[in-house]
């Protein structure tokens, strides 16, 4: 048997993938089994920030694994510590949770939220209001705060407590919290598995005086969004907004997992012993691969980020077969005329790896794409495009 027909075989047939082996890489250039180079359009779904088998991320994990690889956390390890500190100096905010992935850090959300409303407001504001369209995680809880109806079919049922509003629309979310006592409202600020679709300016104001009036918290998703893909460290901060909670994980240790959330001053205190834990959480290597990503995101890179994913749009608006481009920095949607599972199928075809979102083409390559690799993707992409 290959490898593809023992993958058939033995791994739970939860994912459809691509019919390609990726057995090594560089950057953003990756390898088939039969040799065949690609461009990675994807990082594996926003996670490799810096690409594959990057020199300095390597190096980082090597040195870490070669001291100490994990204690679980009843010791200090100087990683999780130094990491936990950089994350509250760049974002403002006082105290950090460390799991190993996205759905896990908006658990903890979720559960901080709770804690919080229940101690500060009553038990009855467990309610937390997130968008429709949105996506938090596979968990039950995180499918429950997830605004999909077609994830929740077959596994009721999920964790009561959540209600589903209309992304922009905030007589919805006023007329639920008039009827139902609210704990917090979660969001993506760009909903990214639901098709790259950014909030408006307009709505994220009006949210950010609701929460505040109502003394309600606001929890911003930045699983997909943060760590510098969007051009700033966290989408949150394209918006102005203030959020109690920020959760995060895909790209933060830029291949590795690990999954961080963010508890602002006014929700810091609302964890003590024993209320959470996690036995990989805040793992020694993980967060030395984070310190690496993140010292890595500095105003130059986000500056690049900014300006390659201006360069992209540019080069797709009104490009043929192209209808629409969404999205902020390295993480764009494209509407196209075929579906996007004939384009991706085309550019895979001709080297170029790219991502579905729905009904768009999905991009989000590595922060230090270089721009000659990138002409060369975007070119493949209209092609298949147009083709
Ligand atoms: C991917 C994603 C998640 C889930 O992350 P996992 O690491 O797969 O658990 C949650 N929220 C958003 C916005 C995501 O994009």
């Amino acid at each position: 048997m290959n490898i593809k027909q023992t993958d058939k075989q033995y791994i739970a047939g939860t994912y459809n993938r691509f019919p390609v082996e990726i057995v090594s890489g560089k950057g953003s250039l990756v390898v088939d089994e039969n040799g065949k180079e690609y461009i990675d359009m994807g990082s594996g779904i926003a996670v490799t920030s810096f690409g594959v088998a990057d020199e300095k991320w390597v190096e980082a994990v090597a040195a870490q694994a070669g001291k100490v690889q994990h204690m679980s956390n009843l010791y200090y390890t100087e990683p999780c510590a130094l990491l936990a500190r950089e994350l509250c100096e760049r974002t403002g905010m006082a105290k950090v949770f460390f799991s190993n992935s996205g759905a896990e850090a908006n658990e903890c959300a979720i559960k901080v939220a709770r804690k919080w409303a229940a101690e500060k407001k009553g038990p009855e504001h467990f309610t937390i209001a997130t968008l429709k369209n949105s996506f938090h995680g596979r968990t039950l809880t995180t499918l429950a705060a997830t605004g999909q109806e077609h994830y929740h079919e077959l596994f009721q049922p999920l964790t009561p407590g959540f209600a589903h509003v209309e992304a922009g629309n905030m007589a919805e979310l006023e007329a639920l919290a008039a009827s139902t006592p609210l704990a917090a409202v979660m969001i993506e600020c760009i909903q990214g598995e639901g098709g790259v679709l950014p909030i408006s300016r307009e709505y994220a104001e009006a949210l950010s005086r609701f929460v505040k009036e109502r003394d309600i918290l606001l929890v911003v998703d930045e699983v997909q969004t943060g760590n510098g893909r969007t051009g700033r460290l966290y989408s949150y901060m394209h918006y102005g907004l203030e959020p109690d909670i920020v959760s995060t994980a895909k790209g933060l240790a830029g291949g590795l997992p690990l999954g961080a959330t963010l508890l602002s001053g006014k929700v810091q205190g609302i964890l003590g012993f024993g209320d959470h834990g996690s036995t990989f959480g805040g793992n020694p290597v993980c967060c030395a691969a984070a310190l690496s990503v993140l010292g890595r995101i500095d105003e130059d890179l986000l500056g690049q980020v900014r300006a390659k994913g201006e360069w992209l749009k540019a080069a797709f608006q009104g490009a043929e077969g192209i209808e629409g481009v969404t999205g902020l920095g390295l993480m764009l949607g494209l509407k196209t005329t075929k579906p996007a599972g004939e384009v991706v199928a085309k550019c895979m075809e001709n080297g170029v790896l790219c991502l579905t979102a729905k009904d768009k083409v999905r991009l989000l390559p590595a922060l230090n794409i270089p721009m000659e690799l990138l002409e060369k993707a975007a070119a493949v992409i209209k092609a298949a495009c147009a083709g």
